[in-house]
């Protein structure tokens, strides 16, 4: 048992209402433990206060009164509010729109229970779900519209029958039981009541079985049973008038005392009936009025004053509006008797044939909530349908939005490797792959803007024409493969030893070509000089070894009055390079050096 108003953490509190809040059913009095517990606790996490809120004024509403819940519930609703918690406050409407109910204020009730009715099937489930449903049964019901109702409750019967049902399921077995009282099935009644009976004996909440217990008196006194009824009075009897037993209001002394006279207990009987005028100054339901005054009349005829009784139900008003059929008949009917009883047979008969008419709407009634029954279960299955379409869209355009962000990175991916692709090609075009140099594809296109920069810039470009020595003998000794081998080394030793402004290309097979802006021939020699003790000093372990090889390289630079035309450098250097072969190789020659010894 956990005791009652002792704060709890503030991290247990929001277990601790939720809890509060399942188990009101089955637990009645630990829920409201709980709830109190949660709502003693400061600094309670918001959601926690919001549903021990909820969960407390559930309580009220039935064990204490309407008036004092409301408040309740109204807290609860800015509580859910303040979160966005629109289950939370589906659920404090469905309360408060119940109290509204219990004060007879009906129509009240139904017009906060509909506007929220297709949201609240939407976003509640299970008993949740069952609670609104049978908040708008009531509803109906007290309406005069019990076909409604009926179907209702049976939708709201299924809906509380599902996995982790916490209870709710043997409040809507009674309420279906009251409706069907109504319609006069008393047979389909009882067995729903036993049935609410035998789960409720796993419940600890005693104003749910007394509640069971008032109706199963009723069915019993209905199909003429009332000695079957008297252990039931007796149960009722000893359990608690207040929030441990069966709640402070709605306490049913009409019905038992009903029953307890109709059986011939008249001590027991008369004692119900004065507890009855006592329990309420003014009962504020239409049906719980007639019934109080069918009770008082057959108090009247048990003690032999059946012209008084007679008198005290003519004197009511059968039009009522909200004046359910059962209690119309069970007056008509008691009428009928008194009056055969006082020998007005004539009178007798009336008040039997205004009973068989009421009797006659109740089939009618009957068969009507068949049908609406019916047609609401397939209303509420477009209800469901509706809310299985808009789950589905939901996931449908997830599973687009997925897509569509797959399909923009493999696009993305896609762009990458073709920009990739297209890069490697322009490399091709102008590069030489064996050598890594750019090709003579690239000098062409390069060389007259070099020039003309050259010429505005009034500063020098120098070519040198290079081509290696009897490279023919080095494929003939060592294969193709080593010259191949070669050539990519001669290619790297170029790459290595020039500035990035200054271009080398792979002129022809063995020849090479380089480009080397702001550099006069002087300089553009020294360079080449310098390439060439390089190369002759590198050695290469292919086919037996390779070393001291040369090139022999000619030198030209723009400053020479004679080249004019960027074709004109690349010959000059030709030309130099021509005569450094035919002066004996391995050597470097200016435009106008005379041919001089191997370098
Ligand atoms: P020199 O220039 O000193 O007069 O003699 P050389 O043997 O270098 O001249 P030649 O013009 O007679 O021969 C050039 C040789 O270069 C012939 C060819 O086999 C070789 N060569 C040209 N391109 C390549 C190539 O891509 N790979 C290989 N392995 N050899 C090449
Ligand atoms: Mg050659
Ligand atoms: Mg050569």
């Amino acid at each position: 048992m956990i005791p009652r108003d002792r704060p709890c953490t503030a991290a247990a509190g929001l277990r601790h209402a939720r809890r509060a809040w399942r188990i009101q059913f089955t637990d009645a009095r630990a829920s409201l433990a709980l709830a109190e517990r949660v709502l003693a606790t400061d600094g309670a996490a918001a959601e926690a206060r919001a549903w021990a809120l909820l969960a407390r004024a559930f309580h009220r509403m039935r064990f204490s009164t309407p008036a004092d819940a409301l408040p309740e519930f109204a807290a609860a609703d800015r509580a859910f509010d303040d979160l966005g918690d629109r289950r939370g406050q589906i659920l404090a409407a469905v309360g408060r729109a119940r109290c509204l109910w219990m004060q007879g204020r009906f129509q009240a009730s139904l017009d906060v229970l509909l506007p929220l009715r297709d949201e609240g099937l939407r976003c509640l489930h299970g008993d949740e779900r069952a609670l609104l449903l049978n908040g708008l049964a009531g509803c109906y019901s007290a309406l005069g519209q019990p076909a409604l109702a009926f179907g209702t409750m049976y939708q709201g019967l299924r809906e509380g029958r599902g996995r982790g049902s916490l209870g709710f399921d043997t409040v809507l077995h009674c309420n279906i039981a009251h409706e069907l009282l109504l319609l006069g099935d008393v047979d389909e009644a009882l067995r729903h009541l036993d049935e609410g009976l035998r789960r409720s004996a796993t419940l600890r909440n005693a104003r749910l079985e007394s509640v069971l217990r008032v109706n199963r008196i009723a069915a019993l006194t209905d199909l003429g049973r009332p000695h079957d009824a008297l252990p039931d009075i007796e149960h009722l009897l000893a359990l608690p008038a207040d929030a441990s037993g069966r709640g402070a209001s709605d306490a049913g002394f009409e019905t038992m005392a009903i029953a307890a006279l109709r059986a011939g207990e008249t001590a027991l009987g008369l004692d119900l009936v004065a507890r009855a005028e006592q329990s309420e100054p003014s009962p504020g339901l239409p049906d719980t009025r007639v019934e109080r005054a069918v009770a008082q009349a057959e108090a009247l005829r048990a003690q032999g004053r059946g012209d008084e009784a007679l008198k005290l139900l003519e004197a009511l008003r059968l039009d009522e509006e909200g004046l359910g059929p059962r209690e119309r008949c069970m007056t008509l009917r008691l009428l009928a008797d008194l009056a055969e009883s006082l020998g007005d047979s004539a009178g007798a008969l009336r008040w039997l044939r205004a009973c068989q008419q009421v009797q006659a709407e109740r089939s009618r009634l009957a068969s009507r909530a068949r049908q609406q029954a019916a047609a609401l279960q397939t209303e509420l299955q477009r209800v469901e349908r509706e809310r299985d379409e808009i789950e589905a869209r939901r996931l449908e355009s997830e599973r687009a939005r997925l897509a569509l962000a797959t399909l923009s990175t493999q696009l993305a991916q896609q762009v990458e490797r073709v920009e990739a692709l297209q890069q490697e090609l322009r490399q091709q075009a102008v590069r030489d792959p064996l050598t890594g140099l750019h090709n003579r594809r690239h000098l062409n296109a390069v060389l007259p803007a070099m020039f003309a920069l050259a010429r505005r810039d009034g500063q020098p470009l120098a070519a040198v024409v290079i081509d290696l020595d009897h490279f023919k003998q080095v494929n003939d000794h060592h294969g193709h493969l080593a010259g191949d081998e070669l050539l990519a080394a001669f290619g790297r030793l170029l790459g290595a030893g020039l500035r990035r402004s200054d271009v080398a290309c792979r002129y022809g097979g063995e020849e090479f070509c380089l480009l080397l802006p702001r550099t006069a021939a002087p300089a553009a020699r020294r360079k080449a000089a310098a390439l060439l003790r390089q190369w002759r000093a590198m050695r290469f372990d292919l086919g037996g070894g390779i070393g001291g090889l040369t090139f022999s390289a000619g030198v030209a630079d723009t400053s020479d009055a004679a080249i004019t035309e960027p074709v004109d450098l690349l010959r000059a250097a030709d030309a130099a390079a021509l005569r450094a072969k035919r002066s004996g190789r391995a050597r470097v020659l200016g435009h106008d050096d005379e041919p001089a010894e191997a370098g």
